[in-house]
């Protein structure tokens, strides 16, 4: 299952140069040019890395072929969002939206989001292949649903992490980049960071003891989310911030984020423009059997619970919960996926439910407490770990049921859809460990 020979491997201009280039500057062997990745992690799919820059030329085209059905946006930066706040970082890669649709009340809308986590990037292309369905096919079943619904799709949410290099090589991070400066945002120099910021730049690696340091800090941008999506820690009460962060008891992943990123604000600001009835983020995860019985490796995940409890915002009293009708959405919406994938007893069959959990500040805890039904996507597999063969049928695994979901929102249909067989898809079990696979 893992490609060895990195021939066969077509490496994006960016990529080479960067090899080409360390190895003429660089007189230590031992430093140069194998990164982690080639000695260590030669399963990685260098072929369908698609660079920031790759990934935007590859959707201005996009634009321009779709007959106007698709308008091609940039929402924010990773280092300045739509409403003024910056940080720290000299470069900042743009956050695109491509949309299929306005925010049109009277039609369905669907907000997609994919890459949050840098290193998860088969979520990308999937998102990149239904942004591609959607803007060139002239089929009725584009129309169908375009007719009804507007789809928003932001196919790469944390560029810098998904663009990471380490030793001159590609190593796309979990992680955003950007250096936690309390004084900035008018707070004492010694107040803690915000629970979910990596210091010291670091990420999980099947080498060097399981782990690597790339040196560059930077925040898991999906806790930075915060049900009070107007949070602006800058605005926000300095003692009441520095007393939060600097006690252990509330500065965990039980609360909300400080929306200290550019990019949790930036995708924030599109979800409060766009209102969506559904929201789907796609992620990677680890490697699954299906059960004790069944041995069939577990193609995705997904969940329409990320947000098991209320939420009260320590700063202003106010009370978020999930509502009924739109849990019952989001659990059809999630069935659907499931049933959509069924054909025989197949692989792509082979679907988990992600356990239910309370994280308010992740994007989906935080949208399913803003009235929109979730569903997390978890593919198998990470940028580290993913052979390249099953890159194709993964992509799968996403864009047929979202096109079901599609068609099942234009049409109504999506309301038939049983609750039951959410509750009844298989629960995560027979996890196979890789240390270098996070959720
Ligand atoms: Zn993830």
């Amino acid at each position: 299952m893992y490609m060895k020979k990195l021939s066969k491997v077509i490496l994006p201009t960016t990529f080479a140069l960067a090899v080409t280039m360390s190895s003429s500057i660089s007189a230590d062997p031992q430093s140069t040019p194998n990164g982690p990745y080639i000695e260590d992690d030669q399963n990685i799919s260098l072929s369908s890395f698609m660079s920031n820059g790759e990934l935007y030329e590859k959707l201005h085209h996009l634009e321009s072929v779709s007959n106007g059905k698709m308008k091609l946006e940039i929402a924010g930066y990773s280092n300045e969002s739509p409403d003024g706040y910056t940080t720290d970082d000299e470069q900042g890669f743009p956050l695109y939206v491509a949309k299929f649709g306005d925010n049109d009340p009277d039609k369905k809308k669907v907000l997609i989001t994919s890459q949050i986590h840098g290193n998860e990037q088969v979520g990308t292309k999937a998102a990149v292949d239904v942004i591609q369905k959607l803007a060139s096919s002239s089929g009725k079943e584009v129309k169908e649903i375009l007719d009804e619904v507007s789809i928003w799709i932001m196919p790469r949410i944390n560029p810098e992490g998904a663009d990471n290099f380490y030793e001159d090589s590609w190593y796309p991070t979990r992680y955003t980049h950007q250096t936690w400066n309390p004084e900035e945002i008018g707070l004492a120099a010694d107040t803690e960071a915000p629970w979910y910021y990596n210091e010291d730049g670091s990420e999980r690696a099947q080498n060097n003891d399981g782990r690597v340091v790339y040196g560059i800090p930077g925040y898991d941008e999906n806790r930075d989310y915060n049900p009070n999506m107007d949070f602006a820690i800058e605005d926000a009460d300095k003692e009441e911030v520095a007393e939060r962060l600097n006690s252990r008891s509330t500065n965990n992943s039980n609360y909300g984020g400080y929306y200290v990123t550019a990019e949790a604000r930036t995708v924030t600001s599109v979800f409060k423009e766009f209102q969506p009835d559904v929201y789907v983020d796609l992620h990677h995860r680890g490697f699954n059997t299906l059960s004790d019985e069944d041995n069939r490796s577990v193609p995705l995940q997904v969940a329409a619970v990320v947000a098991t409890q209320e939420y009260v915002d320590p700063f202003t009293g106010q009370t978020y919960e999930v509502d009924e009708d739109v849990q019952k959405l989001a659990k059809q919406v999630n069935a659907l996926t499931a049933l959509s994938l069924q054909k025989g007893n197949s692989h792509f069959g082979a679907v988990q439910k992600y356990p239910d959990v309370n994280l308010p500040g992740t994007a989906l805890g935080t949208f399913a407490l803003n009235d929109a039904a979730i569903m997390l996507m978890e593919i198998k597999g990470q940028s580290q770990t993913l052979g390249q063969k099953q890159n194709g049928m993964l992509k799968e695994t996403v864009t047929k049921p979202l096109f079901e979901v599609f068609k099942g929102l234009a049409d109504g249909s999506i309301h038939e859809v049983d609750t039951q067989v959410y509750d009844d898809i298989p629960e995560s079990t027979n996890r196979i460990s890789d240390p270098t696979t996070r959720d």
